[in-house]
């Protein structure tokens, strides 16, 4: 780190690795007080810490690019530019593949972030015709993405509700070639159901404010989203949001990035009858055995389905209204209760609607894939959920604060292994660290036979009577000494007395914090079953991209073993990008949310502590100063500091490393607090630099 004085103001140290004394408060503390003064970025060594500013700022401009171009990173301000031209530079001129990973809670400006390290990337590489072309489909990614895949939540007005990792991939000049995106679980469940306050994917909203009348009535919509059961229907249009000019942008996008108009066509037909099965409605009829069944109670809005997908209506209401079941070997069709239809009909919207968007992110690969077999190297950026405690907290906060789990220790490997070989690179002695290893809290979860999803999974295949009692049971019984394990029953039997953990629920005690998780939906959501007769109602229809949705309705396929649990496919896409992750270079961007109320200027301190303790960023600090908190080249430091000696001043004519030994040596430093690498001082701790700082002054 090269320092500049600007680094060390006392109140409000650009840098947190000078911060002195380290305590939570004095981080926050300095955060407020950058904060009050619109210097929304703070370093920890080369991470970079943003506060949501809630309001443009004028410090995205085409001469703040110019100014970060080719800065030295320590020279001027904290900026998220200057992360991403460092990253940028050293793939580009030292061939390092690099990774930029931003997390945070929701609306802590995380998608902002990533966009803007695109829009830096694109701004500073060459910009001939073909290269431009490349980043313009880049960039459309987004809105396709964001309509699709974000919505209006309480929290943020514009929440992406998957996650994301893009690889950009770079020539030898450092030009763009292309990407690949992947996606990482999209919160179905909204599909069906959302929260007073919130809305459902913005694609719908955008669809019927945006969509010409032709455009509607052969999609077979209407324009009024009251006439939606799936659509929420006070608030579905936001005052900041212009869903009719987003859906002319999205379709835009979609052009620009390569899709032709019959796929767009189709894709809004596939999105149309999502909308639309949530209108069909159930109701219950007596049997001639005296037995109450559903049926269809208003056959209009499926026989529309059935017309745009080329399906006879028989065959959905069907599928609807009963299920086919194998025993021995015949096979009998039994009908369903209404709530069961219900369940069905929802668990066919969600997975509709979720199939798509993976076929989304598949059919943008297929145009920004890079065709050339060229020599590449990669920029990969991580947008995805921070660690997540709410009131109460299910299987979607379990798998994505286990996925937090895993970037916790990946960022401790890495950010020692960096540290390491500098000081290898120095020749300096390197002095183990005490840090927090986190591996078994990764382990309780992911152990291939005893962590909570192997067993998960385990109940799920289970024979007989399978519910989340027998789970949570199961759980009890091995893990009832586990330090980081915790329920009502081995609190029992520990004799412990805790109201805050009610029965049916077990604890985690993660890195960033105790959660408690409720059972409830485990079981459920980890199978994430569909009935077999609507994949296969969804196979027979004609209409080409749905069906290709669904291949496990190939009747001749039938016989085919169950799918991966959601809890698997997790775990293994989570494994791959670790792998992924730990071949690059990490960079990172921890966004945090000054308040609740998405306001400028307002800075909560209770709030922005708890995200402090999320990000695990005094972790963060400590390990980055564990052996020196600062590292400066001789020449630089030399320069500043020689006046402090009358041996150096006013000039040094040998090398400066020499000057440098020189130079401190008159000022009596205890000997454990510096050493001398090649190339650069190292100073163990802050306040021996401040002292220097201060010697200066006077
Ligand atoms: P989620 O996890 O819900 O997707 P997020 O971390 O991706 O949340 P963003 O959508 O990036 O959050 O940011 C939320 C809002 O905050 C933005 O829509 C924008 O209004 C504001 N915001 C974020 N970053 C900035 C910034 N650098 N400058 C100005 N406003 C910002
Ligand atoms: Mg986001």
């Amino acid at each position: 780190m090269e320092g500049s004085s600007s680094l060390l103001d006392a109140e409000a140290v650009a840098d947190l690795v000078l911060l002195d004394p380290l305590t939570e408060e004095s981080l926050v503390q300095t955060l407020q007080e950058r904060f009050r003064r619109r210097d929304i970025y703070t370093y920890i060594g080369n991470v970079v810490i943003s506060v949501n500013p809630y309001q443009s700022l004028p410090i995205y401009t085409p001469e703040k690019v110019e100014e970060y171009r080719n800065c030295s990173f320590f020279a001027v301000k904290p900026h998220i530019y200057a992360i991403a031209d460092d990253a940028y530079r050293s793939l580009r001129d030292r061939d390092r593949d690099q990774c930029i990973l931003i997390t945070g809670e929701s609306g802590a400006g995380k998608t902002e972030a990533s966009k803007l390290v695109m829009s830096y990337v694109a701004a500073v590489s060459s910009k001939g015709e073909e290269v431009n072309k490349v980043k313009e489909q880049l960039l459309q990614s987004n809105p396709v993405l964001e309509a699709f895949g974000n919505a209006k939540t309480v929290r943020n007005d514009n929440s992406s509700r998957f996650g994301k990792y893009m690889d950009i991939e770079f020539d030898f000049k450092g030009d763009p070639l292309g990407g690949v995106i992947s996606n990482y679980l999209l919160e179905k469940s909204r599909i069906v159901r959302h929260v007073k306050g919130e809305r459902n994917f913005h694609i719908f909203y955008q669809l019927l404010a945006g969509a010409s009348p032709q455009l509607l009535q052969q999609l077979k919509l209407r324009q009024d989203c009251g006439h939606y059961g799936y659509l929420n229907h006070e608030g579905s249009s936001l005052p900041a949001m212009d869903d009719a000019a987003n859906f002319h942008a999205m379709q835009d996008a979609m052009r620009i990035i390569g899709f032709s108009p019959a796929e767009v066509t189709e894709l809004l037909q596939v999105t149309a009858v999502v909308l639309k099965l949530g209108n069909v409605q159930l109701s219950s009829s007596f049997q001639a055995s005296g037995m109450e069944a559903c049926s269809i109670s208003e056959p209009q809005e499926l026989r529309e389905i059935c017309e745009l997908i080329g399906l006879d209506p028989g065959t959905l209401e069907r599928a609807l209204c009963s299920r086919t079941v194998k025993a021995r070997d015949e096979t009998v069709l039994t009908t369903l209760t209404v709530p069961q239809g219900y369940y069905g009909r929802d668990a066919l919207a969600k997975n509709i609607y979720s199939r798509l968007f993976d076929w989304l992110g598949e059919r943008i690969n297929a145009s920004i894939q890079v065709k050339s077999d060229k020599q590449r190297k990669v920029m990969g950026v991580l947008d995805i959920y921070g660690f997540e405690i709410f009131q109460d907290n299910g299987f979607e906060q379990f798998i994505i604060n286990y996925c937090n789990e895993k970037l916790q220790q990946i960022f401790i490997l890495m950010t020692l292994k960096e540290e390491q070989e500098e000081y290898v690179r120095e020749g300096i002695q390197w002095t183990p660290v005490e840090f927090f290893d986190n591996s078994i809290i990764c382990n309780l979860i992911e152990n291939n036979t005893t962590g909570i999803l192997a067993m998960l999974d385990e109940e799920c295949l289970r024979p007989g009577v399978v519910n989340e009692d027998t789970f949570l049971t199961k759980l009890n019984q091995l893990l009832a000494t586990h330090k980081h394990y915790e329920s009502k029953e081995t609190q029992n039997a520990r004799r412990v007395t805790d109201a805050s953990l009610p029965l049916r629920c077990f604890r985690i005690h993660h890195y960033a914090g105790k959660v408690t998780y409720n059972v409830t939906g485990f079981i459920e959501k980890n199978n994430d079953l569909l009935f077999r007769d609507l994949s296969q109602a969804m196979w027979a229809a004609r209409h080409a991209l749905l069906r290709s949705l669904f291949p496990e309705g190939d009747p001749q396929k039938a016989s085919l073993k169950l799918p991966p649990t959601a809890g698997f496919q997790f775990k293994s896409s989570v494994a791959m990008l670790m792998r992924n992750l730990y071949s690059k270079n990490p960079n990172y961007i921890r966004c945090i949310k000054p308040n609740d109320t998405k306001s400028a200027m307002v800075f909560t301190p209770e709030l922005v502590l708890a995200q402090v303790r999320y990000l695990g960023l005094l972790e963060n600090v400590r390990v980055r100063r564990a052996g020196y908190a600062f590292r400066q080249l001789y020449g630089p430091f030399l320069q500043r500091y020689k006046m402090l000696n009358a041996q150096t001043w006013p000039r040094w004519d040998r090398g400066d490393r020499e000057g440098t030994e020189v130079l401190l040596a008159g000022l009596e430093f205890p000997a454990e607090e510096l050493a001398f690498g090649h190339t650069k001082i190292f100073i163990r701790s802050p306040r021996t630099l401040f002292d220097l700082e201060r010697r200066r002054q006077e």
